[in-house]
């Protein structure tokens, strides 16, 4: 399977700062091995949508609302993102379910927004420290999945899983690939359970990766790409891991 690398901003950026990044980015990648596409604040999608214009390089959101329309104050709707040439949106990012309190339940619903407008779900799950130090992890994990395969069980294929471990996530602790790959391959047969079409879901691992440890967890048999948070809004770092992945 290609690999993906995806960068997730997250609350940085500036117009000025967004122009150098993102320049260097259409630059530096080049369409080919592997499928890039940076996740950026919902402000900065027109920005993204004008200098990536006919580059390698995909445009990702951060998050969108389950409804539709209406009186949802602040809330940005997946069609407002087709708008701006979304083709990902990162649901249940650690960061949203923790100061956000969204559910799982609130998670595979934003997946069922975007899946209905053609913009390709990026789920996140992870445990937390906690969890891990509980031997909680695969049944956290095998949760968060269980929900999102529950409501949109007949377009799972059309999702990207991404498996962040919350421990690892801008801390600079990285899961060693073999904890990584041994989360992945319970996800894996969580998707092989749930759909015949299980072999196109590619799996990212995020938590802290960068240059110098993503070549050997890229190389893990179940860990199809990366999203990176940090390390993306760097050019040369960012350019580093896609290089791994080719
Ligand atoms: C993330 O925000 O999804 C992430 C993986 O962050 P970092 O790479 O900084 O740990």
């Amino acid at each position: 399977m290609k690999k993906r690398i995806f960068g997730n901003w997250k609350m940085n950026g500036s117009l000025a700062s967004n122009a150098a990044l993102l320049d260097a980015l259409a630059q530096g990648v080049q369409a080919g091995a592997c499928d890039v596409a940076v996740c950026a604040p919902a402000p900065y999608l027109a920005q993204l949508q004008a200098v990536l214009a006919g580059s390698a390089i995909g445009i990702g959101a951060q998050d969108l609302s389950a409804h539709t329309e209406g009186a949802y104050t602040g809330e940005v709707s997946g069609a407002m993102l087709r708008e701006f040439g979304v083709r990902y949106v990162l649901v249940g990012h650690s960061e949203r379910r923790q100061y956000h309190a969204e559910s799982d339940e609130l998670v595979a619903r934003k997946a069922q927004a975007a899946l209905a407008c053609g913009i390709t779900p990026v789920v996140c799950v992870g445990e937390t420290l906690a969890q891990r130090e509980a031997g909680e992890t695969e049944a956290v994990v095998r949760r968060q999945l269980a929900a999102v395969v529950q409501v949109n069980g007949h377009c799972l294929s059309e999702i990207v899983l991404a498996y962040e471990p919350v421990w690892a996530i801008g801390t600079g602790k990285t899961a060693t690939p073999a904890q990584a790959q041994a989360v992945h391959a319970v996800l894996r047969a969580q998707l092989l359970a749930a759909t015949t079409a299980a072999g196109r879901i590619p799996v990212l691992y995020g938590g802290s990766m960068n240059a110098s440890n993503a070549s050997e967890l890229l190389s893990q048999m179940d860990i199809d790409g990366g999203l990176v948070g940090g390390a993306s809004l760097k050019a040369a770092d960012f350019l580093r891991i896609v290089a791994c992945a080719q």
